[in-house]
């Protein structure tokens, strides 16, 4: 079978296609034929070498495809069973074992290419606005790169959530499409300065949240547009790592709340990892959660599809097809 495979940390280039035979599953570990993979930022911070994993390895923590063999011990899975995952390295292939705790049953009416568009950015956007500051009627809250594949999930169930929505993001045309998923103002935040926009929009009183996957060039700005105790949300880097500070800015910018949460911790159980893709799942078969697949890749690819999500110009998500 064919695999990406990443012997040194680097550039997209250390992605390479190679072959491998195809794996034998172990106990509680089923063998998918993947249909499709999702691309996602903590790919690159793998392949980066930001999150470390052992060498050689296979990229991609999401996708769906169809079960063909089980190891021992599997119960509640068999062969034909359509499946799908989002946090289980090794995606960016022909074939994986992936082990049972990791998997969800795809419904029928839920394609490859939406399953594995689904999983990833999809929990992530639940665990966010569900679980990390609970979003509810009358809140408000700004939302990073909300054109975004996880920003433009996060947006809409804001919305579903009945929070007031501010976005941004880096172009006029990804502002229209972040509007689009329903964000209430849109700040272009390239040639705007977001935090003046917020304090108009609020009146100077701030959000209650933000939601900053961007890092470092938003991170700190991000603390002077949040209401007195009030969160920041950072779950995410694609501009750089937030360098160490001091906890006393927390206090002095007005006793605010920092969390840097991360999906595995908000999918600690099968039945919280069922709960929210079958929300997920169930909210886009119901056309109340809309996917925006902005490209898909053959998977010898990869690697360009990695140039095109760190150069920034991609809105929604990115797929590797088999
Ligand atoms: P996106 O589709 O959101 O792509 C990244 C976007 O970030 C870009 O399109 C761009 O939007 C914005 N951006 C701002 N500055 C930069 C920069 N210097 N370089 C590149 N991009 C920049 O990717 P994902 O949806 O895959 O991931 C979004 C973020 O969410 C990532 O930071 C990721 O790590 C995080 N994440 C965190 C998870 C968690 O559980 N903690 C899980 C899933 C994702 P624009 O041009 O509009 O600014």
């Amino acid at each position: 079978m064919k695999l990406i495979q990443i012997s040194q940390t680097g550039g997209p280039e250390e992605l390479r296609l190679a072959d491998a035979d195809i794996p034998t599953p172990g106990p509680k570990h089923v063998l998918v034929r993947i249909g499709a993979a999702g691309v996602n930022f903590i790919d690159v911070y793998f392949r980066i070498g930001l999150y470390p994993a052992p060498l050689p390895f296979t990229p991609g923590n999401e996708g769906a495809g169809v079960i063909e063999a089980v190891g021992p011990d599997v119960t509640d899975f068999k062969v034909g069973d359509r499946v799908a995952w989002g946090m289980w390295r090794g995606s960016y292939a022909e074939y994986a074992a992936i082990p049972v705790a990791a998997l969800v049953h795809l419904p029928d009416s839920v394609d490859f290419e939406t399953g594995a568009a689904a999983m990833l950015q999809g929990m992530t956007a639940h665990y966010l606005s569900h679980s990390s500051f609970p979003l509810k009627k009358g809140d408000t809250c700004l939302i990073h790169a909300a054109a975004g594949g996880a920003g433009r999930l996060l947006v809409q169930m804001a919305k579903m959530l009945g929070a007031t929505v501010y976005g941004t993001a880096g172009t006029d045309e990804k502002a229209a499409i972040a509007k689009s998923a329903g964000a209430d103002e849109v700040i272009v935040y390239t040639r705007q300065d977001f935090v003046q926009e917020v304090k108009n929009l609020t009146g100077g009183k701030g959000v209650d949240v933000v939601y900053d996957s961007v890092g470092v060039d938003t991170f700190l700005k991000g603390l002077d547009i949040i209401r007195p105790r009030g969160m920041m949300v950072l779950f995410g880097q694609s501009s750089g790592a937030v360098p160490p500070f001091n906890p006393a800015l927390l206090n002095q910018k007005g006793s605010l709340f920092l969390t840097r949460p991360s999906l595995a911790h908000h999918c600690l159980t099968k039945e919280e990892l069922n709960g929210r893709a079958s929300d997920v799942l169930n909210w886009i078969g119901e056309g109340k959660l809309e996917l925006r697949i902005h490209k898909t890749y053959a998977l010898g690819d990869a690697a360009q599809a990695h140039k095109d999500l760190e150069g920034r110009g991609t809105a929604g998500k990115l797929l590797l097809v088999n």
